[in-house]
């Protein structure tokens, strides 16, 4: 299974692919994680974005595409991946499509996310506090004026790939405002995966 987790910062995308992960045994390939890990070794491409990241503004399209196409090449990547935070803009998106087309496989699904605006402050202020709680660094940019950047630049940069989505018929949206627990019922349904309730139930 390839699929593409889409929506705004602190929209859930990151708990959700934790758990498909662990359902359907695929990987999750999040170029955020792969770009703070760049930056912690201060590799080429670390010492380019740090910056960049900190202030909640989108790493060059051509930097993230070369780190995604290398990663979805490794042997753990062939039974299926999820991207989280990858496409976040049309050009990536279609650099993705050419990727997945050499390589002969194609997306399943574009899962978007759906939320309010409005809360997303106060679950990037609940995660940081979490954090902190657990003795963890903090993100340079779980910050207000940096998320108000990253807002933005999902507004402007990434929110497009909805209609892309859609275009290509990929496009399955579930309310990221319902129960951690409910969105992933409501993913599991879109992917066909949900065991008949009676069954599900221990009948
Ligand atoms: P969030 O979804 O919480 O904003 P991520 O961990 O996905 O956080 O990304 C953190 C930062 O990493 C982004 O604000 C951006 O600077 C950079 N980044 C991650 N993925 C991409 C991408 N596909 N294109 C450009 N920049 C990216």
């Amino acid at each position: 299974m390839r699929l593409i987790l889409l929506g705004p910062p602190g929209c859930g995308k990151g708990t959700q692919s934790q758990r498909l992960t662990e359902k359907y045994g695929i990987v999750q390939l999040s170029t955020g994680d792969m770009l703070r890990a760049a930056v912690k070794a201060e590799t080429p491409v670390g010492l380019k974005a740090r910056d960049i990241m900190a202030r909640g503004e989108l790493v060059p399209d051509e930097v993230v595409v070369s780190i995604v196409a290398e990663r979805i090449e490794q042997p753990d990547a062939k039974n299926g991946f999820i991207l989280d935070g990858f496409p976040r803009t049309v050009p990536q998106a279609q650099a993705l499509d050419q990727m997945l087309k050499d390589k002969g496989i194609a997306l399943d699904a574009a899962i978007q996310l759906k939320v309010d605006e409005g809360i997303l402050h106060q679950r990037i202020a609940k995660r940081v506090a979490d954090m902190q709680a657990r003795g963890e660094t903090i993100r340079p940019d779980d910050n207000p004026e940096a998320l108000e950047k990253r807002v933005h630049a999902y507004r402007v940069q990434t929110a497009p790939l909805v209609s892309y989505y859609s275009d290509h018929g990929l496009l399955r949206a579930v309310d990221g405002m319902a129960p951690i627990a409910d969105v992933s019922i409501a993913i599991d349904r879109i992917l066909g995966k949900v065991a008949d309730p009676v069954a599900a139930k221990g009948h």
